[in-house]
């Protein structure tokens, strides 16, 4: 089936978890139209010069809420699953993770792990935004959704970005991998001073499905990454299948993530 509101026509059933992420029976021709996009466009360069913009930070201050109410007001093309508004998004998974009886550093990372979407605030379109993120500089995973686009990418030519490890080396870490641009490598630039380790795999790595749902690219990770992954795959059932679950009383819950906001996050954050 499609995606939950056009099958079940209400928009608080719970899901079934095969019935999340479902692009086989897609029926909105905009998801493969996004990778489309996505796979053609996220090259080495790209990422380098995304990278060489954004993350000196140097855009304005802003506060955790108003990179929420902003967020809002948008629609996210790569997601099967839109029945929410992202800050019902954002609370639901943070809820998914209280319930879960979770630290509180884990439920602030559910409230903000969407944040770099605000990247669209500055113009990006939302292929270099959102979307599932994969390696570039090596081979590609047939692991990576809509595989077949990447044929388009440039770099699928250049011999140097060709072999298993590319420009790599074995066990070389995640960290300097260069993965496709997107919300996640942003999000963690911007709070990577502020949050425990687990809660920045989750928030860097949360789009980085053949990682971390498929297992592969393991021959890129270090024993940091191999040792955090538990936090991205938890943190992933959260994010996922939280969008089942009704929507979340956003005004009734504001005051306690306002005090959990403030907790982690007492001054305006460097975007
Ligand atoms: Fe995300
Ligand atoms: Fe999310």
């Amino acid at each position: 089936m499609d995606h939950d509101t056009a099958a079940t026509g209400g928009v608080n059933e719970p899901k079934a978890p095969e019935q999340f992420r479902n692009y086989a029976a897609e029926a909105r021709s905009s998801v493969r139209e996004f990778y489309r996009l996505n796979h053609t466009h996220q090259t080495m360069a790209f990422v380098q010069a995304k990278k060489e913009e954004y993350l000196g930070l140097t855009r304005r201050r802003m506060r955790v809420w108003e990179a929420l109410e902003y967020l809002d007001t948008l629609v996210d093309d790569s997601d099967p699953d839109i029945d929410l508004t992202q800050i019902e998004h954002a609370m639901q998974t943070a809820e998914a993770i209280r319930r879960a009886g979770q630290p509180r550093w884990f439920i602030v990372t559910g409230l903000i792990h969407d944040l770099g979407k605000i990247l669209c605030l500055w113009g990006e379109p939302q292929w270099a935004v959102v979307g599932d993120t994969f390696p570039v500089g090596c081979a590609y995973s047939d692991a990576i959704v809509y595989r077949e686009f990447l044929e388009d990418n440039p770099d699928r030519h250049d011999p140097r970005y060709a072999t298993e490890y590319g420009i790599y080396a074995p066990a070389i870490g995640l960290d300097r991998v260069h993965l496709s641009w997107g919300h996640d490598e942003y999000i963690y630039h911007v709070v990577k001073d502020t949050l425990p380790i687990g809660a920045l795999y989750a928030l860097r790595y949360h789009s980085f499905y053949p990682w971390h749902k498929d297992g592969a690219y393991g021959h890129l990770t270090d024993a940091q990454d191999r040792e955090n992954l538990k936090w991205v795959k938890a943190f992933n059932r959260f994010d996922l299948y939280s969008k089942g679950d009704g929507k979340p009383d956003v005004k009734a819950l504001r005051p306690y993530y306002e005090e959990l906001v403030d907790e982690f996050f007492p001054d305006a954050l460097s975007w």
